[in-house]
């Protein structure tokens, strides 16, 4: 049997493509997305979902669509079972991970970024695109201090970013090592006790093994110089090479950044690699009160950078920069004729006679990508650098008056001074009361989870210094400080809620000795 000439549902497929390509179609999900800003952004409505994840499982478990629906039974469906079931990044009291409510310019122009469809590995691909990102790469590298040779590549994030870093790093340090691997003796990865996972699993990717992970330790929760340079003077005496450095400008865990010019230091000496972390903080390099956080990257070998987190932007939007272009494309030294024309500068005898490949897709670990770039270009446009360093000390300031006032209340302990907008505090309202160190663990892990649950706010827990703490990241430019007034309230109202319990339950003390697990950041 042949197949006929034409699927007889094709023209009503083929209407249904005119009809949604309208802007009276598209109007209808601008709106929906407007509403749901104005309503989350004055604070009303649950911060959270109160269904758990099976609950949502179950409402989603249905048989695959086998024929289309009116595109008004889609937006009612997407109004209330994802937009209504959906975590409220816009809600003033939402204050957990660091994700951003993003700049509604820049969610606008993701719009585009579909709707145009450019496909940034091959500048055939996408014309304006390469030349946007282009554009984007090199004031962020203008930002960092990084020289005219720089370059780099939009990533899905600060972990792809890390990893494309210490892939370069790894081909300067193992040459040869895109055909033979990395042998039976790796060089080692040195990263601070505080590193982001993106590190260990960096290792664990490149066929390092995390036996060849050496961790610094950390003094004020920033790694410790003194030990970078006993740590690196042992590697010497016993003869391991080194293949980077990595230093974190602006930690996971509680903001701070590491002395970069005391890293560059210790790693000039050496010619080490020095790789900076800067996918939370290096958007201070926008910002006039917090731009010297970040003094000593100009002598970075790579850095990643998250314009997703405090540059505000949606999801995703990661950026790594090296000072030497090529040095990227040698982390990728593959040859895929079928796409790339032209020698890439790597293997060029003479770098800078060798022409320039505009095809990105040689500096990344992504092949079909995303024109992310655009979403930072919109941004820069619509608010300029400055615009965005003034968002950035927004909410740092936010989050230095958070600390104050959790300084001031009787039943708080501040764990750190913010250096940006994400802090570390316990509750400690029951101390007078009999509970001890290990009770309060407990207790943190059991407040943070009934204050969420109630929907009036939201915060993440992390592990510090080995105790159970409650921490804050202020991404909202919209929290203000009636906010954190309430996020005050809520959170001891929770935590003596919880204590009562417990001593209701005679539950008022931990085993000693039990064992406080790191969360996942
Ligand atoms: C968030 C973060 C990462 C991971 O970045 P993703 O964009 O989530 O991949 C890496 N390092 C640090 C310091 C971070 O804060």
């Amino acid at each position: 049997m042949t197949p006929p000439d034409r699927h007889p549902d094709a023209p009503a497929v083929l209407a249904a493509l005119d009809a949604d390509a309208s802007a009276a179609a598209g109007h209808q999900f601008v709106e929906l997305a407007a509403a749901y800003l104005a309503a989350a952004s004055a604070g009303e409505g649950a911060v959270a979902p109160a269904l758990g994840p099976a609950e949502l499982a179950a409402r989603f478990r249905e048989p695959l669509p086998r024929g289309g629906r009116p595109l008004a039974e889609v937006l009612d469906r997407l109004a209330g079972d994802v937009v209504g079931e959906a975590n409220r990044l816009y809600h003033p009291m939402a204050m957990g991970h660091q994700v951003s409510p993003p700049l509604p310019v820049a969610i606008w122009a993701e719009m585009l970024v579909a709707a145009l469809n450019q496909s940034v590995a091959v500048s055939e691909m996408s014309p304006s695109g390469t030349a946007v990102e282009g554009a984007v790469v090199h004031w962020m590298a203008e930002l960092a201090g990084f020289g005219p040779r720089a370059g780099g590549t939009l990533t899905s994030g600060g972990t792809e970013a890390t990893f494309a870093a210490l892939l370069a790093a790894r081909s300067r340090a193992i040459p040869d090592v895109w055909t033979d691997g990395v042998g039976a003796e790796p060089p080692v990865l040195v990263c601070g006790e505080h590193a982001h996972y993106a590190v260990s699993r960096a290792a664990g990717e490149m066929g390092i093994g995390l036996r060849n992970v050496v961790t610094v330790p950390s003094r004020d929760h920033r790694m410790d110089a003194e030990a970078l340079e006993r740590t690196l003077a042992e590697l010497d005496a016993s003869g391991r090479a080194v293949m980077a450095v990595v230093a974190t400008a602006g930690s996971t865990a509680t903001g701070a950044f590491d002395d970069l010019a005391a890293v560059a230091d210790a790693c000039g000496r050496r010619g080490h690699w020095l790789h900076v972390d800067g996918a939370h903080g290096a958007s201070a390099l926008l910002s006039a009160g917090h731009r010297g956080r970040l003094r000593g990257v100009e002598r970075a070998h790579s850095l990643a950078w998250d314009p997703h987190k405090m540059l505000l932007l949606p999801l995703a939007a990661g950026v790594v920069l090296v000072r030497e272009e090529r040095w990227l494309e040698a982390a990728f030294a593959q040859k895929a004729p079928y796409l790339f024309h032209a020698p890439a500068q790597h293997e060029a005898e003479e770098f800078d006679a060798a022409p320039r490949v505009w095809d990105q897709g040689i500096r990344s670990f992504q092949c079909s990508r995303r024109f992310d770039a655009l979403k930072v270009w919109v941004a820069l446009q619509r608010h300029g650098a400055d615009g965005l360093g003034a968002l950035f000390d927004h909410l740092c300031a936010t989050a230095a008056r958070l600390h104050a006032r959790l300084a001031a209340h009787p039943a708080f302990e501040p764990l750190h001074a913010p250096e940006s907008n994400i802090l570390c505090f316990r509750w400690t309202g029951a101390r007078d009361d009999g509970a001890d160190d290990a009770a309060l663990d407990a207790l943190q892990h059991a407040l943070r989870a009934r204050y969420n649950r109630s929907g009036a706010g939201w915060i993440t827990a992390t592990v510090l210094d080995g105790r159970r703490v409650l921490r804050v990241t202020v991404m909202n430019p919209r929290t203000g400080d009636a906010h954190l007034e309430a996020l005050l309230a809520g959170l001891d109202a929770a935590g003596r809620a919880e204590w009562a319990a417990r001593r209701a339950a005679g539950a008022t003390s931990t085993p000693a000795g039990a064992a406080v697990a790191p969360d996942m950041p």
